[in-house]
């Protein structure tokens, strides 16, 4: 019987060490394997697509496509890719890239918070002029060169998913973080671009240098006195300008940014942003002048020049500034919250 015992433990003992204790292992080894692959999958999943961050009430936004009428149902960060690489560059400063991503969430946190109804069922628009600019990723993939599609996708991801979550506030509130593309120098008030427009705490007049490297910075329209004269006449019916006369056409005010506020054409006075909107100026920081047949203006700067300046904010980038701090520069007194 002892010997019977002693075979049997021997047997035991090979069994353990010979069967067992490697099937142990390699199970060990393969849970490991098998974790790492998981976060490798975690990882290229962060790195190309949607990341799971929890939005709660903002997870998903009903984005309303302009043309067709349709309203998709997308995530928030999902629809951020086709925001940010619909309005900036992708070549731009990946800081400025995310300084954009943030400022486009916060837009949307806003929007989604403030103006309830204004699309219907939707939350959000995909045209520029009324909400933000947004473009599938088919639609920008063809746009760009195709051995770069990869890496500029990448790119716009990274910089949605790195800042994910990320909004800006002023006094624990969500901001309405209006954008533009070159402020030429010096960004703008509110109540000098929209009429009734008001004006808030953390959108101030700022400087920033740098602007005047960038493309949308220079502009000119040249039209002839006619049809300049044409063009007026169909809001200002009563209008005449003789152009005999000098200064028949004057500059009467700026605002505190050194845009133009009033312009006198002849027998009519008319506001700046009017004569932005009418004659398709890129900003309404112009200068006039007439020379024979024609009148030109001069432009600096594209856009409304109110909250951040796209250039601007890659200009800063480049001089080694952080998406926080080209916030902090463009909105007044802000602070960047998760939610
Ligand atoms: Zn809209």
């Amino acid at each position: 019987m002892k010997i019977f015992n002693k075979y049997l433990i021997y047997l035991l003992l090979f069994i353990l060490i010979i069967i067992v204790l490697p099937a142990i292992c390699t199970k060990k080894r393969n849970i490991r394997a098998d974790k790492q692959k998981d976060t490798l999958n975690q990882e290229s999943e962060n790195k190309v697509e949607d990341i799971s961050y929890d939005y709660s009430k903002y997870g998903k936004i009903k984005l309303l496509h302009k043309k067709s009428g349709q309203i998709e149902e997308i995530s928030i960060d999902r629809y951020l890719y086709g925001v940010v690489s619909a309005e900036m560059p992708v070549n731009y400063e990946l800081e400025a890239l995310k300084a954009q991503a943030v400022a486009a969430r916060t837009y949307t946190v806003y929007q989604i918070s403030n103006n309830k109804g204004k699309h219907g069922d939707a939350d959000i628009c995909d045209d520029y002029t009324c909400c933000q600019a947004w473009i599938s990723k088919e639609d920008r993939m063809k746009k760009w060169e195709e051995n770069q599609r990869e890496n500029n996708w990448n790119k716009i991801v990274k910089t949605v998913n790195s800042t994910a979550g990320q909004i800006m506030t002023y006094n624990n509130e969500v901001i309405n973080a209006f954008f533009h593309s070159n402020s030429g120098g010096k960004t703008e008030i509110a109540s000098n671009v929209w009429i009734g427009g008001k004006d808030l705490p953390y959108l101030q007049s700022v400087e920033t240098s740098g602007e005047e490297g960038y493309t949308q910075y220079n502009s000119e329209v040249i039209i002839s006195k006619n049809d300049l004269l044409e063009k007026l006449k169909k809001e200002y019916k009563d209008i005449k300008i003789d152009f005999n006369e000098k200064e028949s056409i004057k500059i009467l005010e700026y605002t505190e940014s050194g845009r133009v506020k009033n312009v006198r054409f002849g027998n009519t006075e008319i506001a700046g942003i009017k004569v932005r909107s009418m004659l398709n100026l890129k900003s309404t920081n112009f200068s006039i002048r007439i020379e024979n047949d024609n009148i030109i203006f001069t432009v600096i700067g594209y856009g409304h020049g109110v909250g951040m300046s796209q250039t601007g904010a890659d200009s800063m980038a480049k001089q080694g500034k952080n998406y926080e701090e080209i916030l902090k520069h463009f909105y007044t007194g802000i602070e960047i919250t998760t939610i």
